[in-house]
């Protein structure tokens, strides 16, 4: 099993681990975090706008 150093406390940790035993820190967050669904929230709103004011 492969360990990986935590950006928080440099303590290692396992990579299935979803987040540090140490600190707390979590991993997975990093990638698959809040942001891509603000992102595509944010695009779907511009294009809804585009479509509504398309048909005006
Ligand atoms: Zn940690």
């Amino acid at each position: 099993m492969s360990l990986r150093p935590c950006p928080s406390c440099q303590n290692s940790v396992s990579r299935q681990a979803e987040f540090c035993p140490n600190c707390g820190h979590t991993f997975k967050s990093s990638k698959n975090g809040g942001v891509g669904i603000t992102f595509w929230g944010i695009v779907g709103a511009i294009i809804l706008a585009v479509v509504i004011l398309s048909f005006c």
